[in-house]
C-alpha cells in the first residue's frame, strides 16, 4: 500500500487513523455483527452514532442550545435553494459575491425573491474580500448571506461582514472545523463535508431555533424545509447514514488533536509553510492578496501555463497529487484541509524548490 500527499479540494484527504478505524469496523462494528453500512437507521445502534456525532460537534463548536444540528444530503448546493425557500419571508436577501459558490447560491435564490448583490470581488478575478464594515444592507433583507472561505479563488473573510442587524448565513463547505468559531454571530452556518470533515453525501446545517419555521415558501417539498428534519432528529427519512459514521469519527480525531484552537495553530503553521515559499520564490506567485489569504486552499501560478501543466504532471509523478487549479481559474491550487499532515506541505515545498531550479 503507498498513500499519496492529495491536495484535491474536495473530496479530500481524511485522517489516516480514521480511514483505518474504519476499515477495521467494516465487518462487524462494535460486536453487532455487522457494517454500519448495513445497518437499520431506526437501530439502537445507529441512534448512538448520531447523536453522539452531533454531541461531540456541538462541543467542538461551542454550539449554544438554540441552535439545531442537521445533517442533510442534496450537498451544499441544495442549500443554495433551501435557505431562500425557508428564510426569504419577505423575498428578500442580500449577497456578497466573493466566488462561484458565492455567485451560484445567489443565482438560485434570484429564482425566489429578490436576491441583491449588495458587493463583489468580480472586478479582480475574486482575489480578495471586500470591505464589509459598511454595506448597503436592505432595510427588509431576510439575511445576508457570504461564502466565508472560497475554496476555488484560497480568500477568506478574516472578519464578518457588519450585518446591521441581519441575520447572517455562510457557506462553510471549505474551512468547517479548521479555526474556532463564535456560531452566536451566524443564523446559519452550513457545509458539504467532502472539504474537511467526511465522505461526500452529508452536508450539515447549523441553524438558530427561531429561523425554523412552518412559514415558508409556497411550495416547498417537505424534504426542503428545515423543521421536517429538525422535529426529526435529522431521521425523517434515511440519512447519509455511513457518511454521518465517519464525520463522527473525524470529530472524536480532532478532539483528541486539542480541538479547534490547536486545529487552527497547526493550520495556520501549514499555510505558513506555503506562503512563505510563495513570497519569496522566483517562479510561483500566489493569486491572493494578502490579508485575504485563505489557510485552506491555496492557488498559485508561474505565469506560463505549459509550466503549470508539467509542475502537476511532475509533483503527481512524486506522490504530489490533485494539484491543479480549478478548471475556470487554471494553474496551480493545494487544497491543505485539517487532515493534511505538515509532511505533506513540506514535501510540496521541497518539490516546489527543485522544480524552480530545475526550470529557473
Ligand atoms: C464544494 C463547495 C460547494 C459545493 O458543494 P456540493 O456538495 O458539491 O454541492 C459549495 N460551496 C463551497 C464553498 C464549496 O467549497
Amino acid at each position: 500500500m503507498s498513500r499519496v500527499y492529495n491536495f484535491s479540494a474536495g473530496p479530500a484527504v481524511l485522517p489516516e487513523e480514521v480511514l483505518k478505524e474504519a476499515a477495521d469496523e467494516m465487518l462487524d462494528y462494535q460486536g453487532s455483527g455487522m457494517s454500519v453500512m448495513e445497518m437499520s437507521h431506526r437501530s439502537k445502534t445507529y441512534d448512538n452514532i448520531i447523536k453522539e456525532a452531533e454531541k461531540d460537534l456541538r462541543e467542538l463548536m461551542n454550539i449554544p442550545d438554540n441552535y439545531k444540528v442537521l445533517f442533510l444530503q442534496g450537498g451544499a448546493s441544495q442549500q443554495f435553494a433551501m435557505i431562500p425557500m425557508n428564510l426569504m419571508k419577505n423575498k428578500v436577501a442580500d449577497y456578497i459575491i466573493t466566488g462561484q459558490w458565492a455567485k451560484k447560491a445567489w443565482k438560485e435564490a434570484q429564482i425566489y425573491g429578490k436576491a441583491n448583490a449588495i458587493a463583489s470581488s468580480e472586478d479582480k478575478t475574486f482575489s480578495y474580500i471586500p470591505d464589509c464594515s459598511d454595506l448597503p444592507v436592505s432595510d427588509d433583507a431576510d439575511y445576508v448571506y457570504i461564502c466565508e472561505n472560497n475554496t476555488i479563488y484560497g480568500t477568506k473573510f478574516k472578519t464578518l461582514p457588519n450585518t446591521k442587524g441581519k441575520t447572517l448565513v455562510a457557506d462553510v463547505s471549505s474551512c468547517f472545523l479548521s479555526e474556532p468559531v463564535d456560531v452566536t454571530k451566524y443564523g446559519v452556518i452550513y457545509g458539504g463535508v467532502q472539504k474537511n470533515i467526511g465522505p461526500a453525501g452529508v452536508v450539515i446545517v447549523i441553524i438558530r431555533e427561531d429561523l425554523i419555521t412552518e412559514d415558508v415558501l409556497p411550495g416547498t417539498p417537505t424534504m426542503l424545509k428545515y423543521k421536517t428534519h429538525a422535529d426529526a432528529e435529522s431521521l425523517y427519512n434515511t440519512p447519509p447514514a455511513y457518511g454521518i459514521y465517519i464525520c463522527g469519527k473525524v470529530f472524536k480525531w480532532i478532539k483528541k488533536m486539542g480541538g479547534l484552537e490547536a486545529m487552527k495553530e497547526r493550520n495556520e503553521k501549514k499555510a505558513k509553510i506555503l506562503y512563505d515559499f510563495l513570497d519569496s520564490s522566483k517562479l510561483f506567485k500566489g493569486t491572493v492578496e494578502k490579508d485575504s489569504r485563505s489557510l485552506m486552499n491555496v492557488p498559485f501560478v508561474t505565469g506560463n501555463d505549459e509550466l503549470d501543466a508539467k509542475f502537476v504532471k511532475e509533483a503527481a509523478a512524486c506522490g504530489l497529487v490533485s494539484l491543479k487549479g480549478h478548471r475556470t481559474v487554471g494553474g496551480m491550487r493545494a487544497s491543505i484541509y485539517n487532515a493534511m499532515p505538515i509532511e505533506g506541505v513540506e514535501a510540496l515545498v521541497e518539490f516546489m524548490k527543485k522544480f524552480e531550479e530545475e526550470n529557473a
